[in-house]
């Protein structure tokens, strides 16, 4: 989508602190860090939110949490763990409407969320 700041990360028309990247899928440090560790895993096709969610795109999900997974054994997260949040719609707090999955980590993340 051309009015989407996700989407032009993705085509490199946004800079980016990027963390990993394959052909479905980005992964980029937050530009607002509320963590020590604090990234967004991301579809490079648009979709707007969980909410969006199908059974011909569920497999994109699938993929991120593979990602997640292998990103955080590479920054050493794994063992004492980390939260992954993906924020739908506005009661669910999303800004950026292109699906993200936070990963934050780093330190003891409270529960329940505000
Ligand atoms: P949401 O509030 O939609 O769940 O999360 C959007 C996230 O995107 C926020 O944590 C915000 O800090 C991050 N963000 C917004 N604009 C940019 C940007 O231009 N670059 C990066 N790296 N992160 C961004
Ligand atoms: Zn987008």
């Amino acid at each position: 989508m051309s009015d989407c700041l996700f989407c032009k990360i993705v085509a490199g028309e946004i800079p980016s602190d990027k963390v990993y990247e394959d052909d479905k899928v980005l992964a980029f440090n937050d530009i607002d860090p509320q963590a020590p560790v604090h990234f967004l895993v991301i579809p490079k096709e648009h979709i707007k939110s969980s909410a969006q969610i199908t059974a011909d795109n569920s497999h994109i999900v699938a993929h991120i949490f593979e990602v997640i997974a292998k990103i955080a054994a590479d920054k050493g997260i794994s063992e004492n763990g980390f939260r992954v949040v993906t924020n739908c719609g506005k009661d669910g707090g999303q800004t950026v409407g292109h699906l993200h999955f936070h990963v934050l980590a780093g330190r003891n993340i409270g529960w329940p969320p505000g």
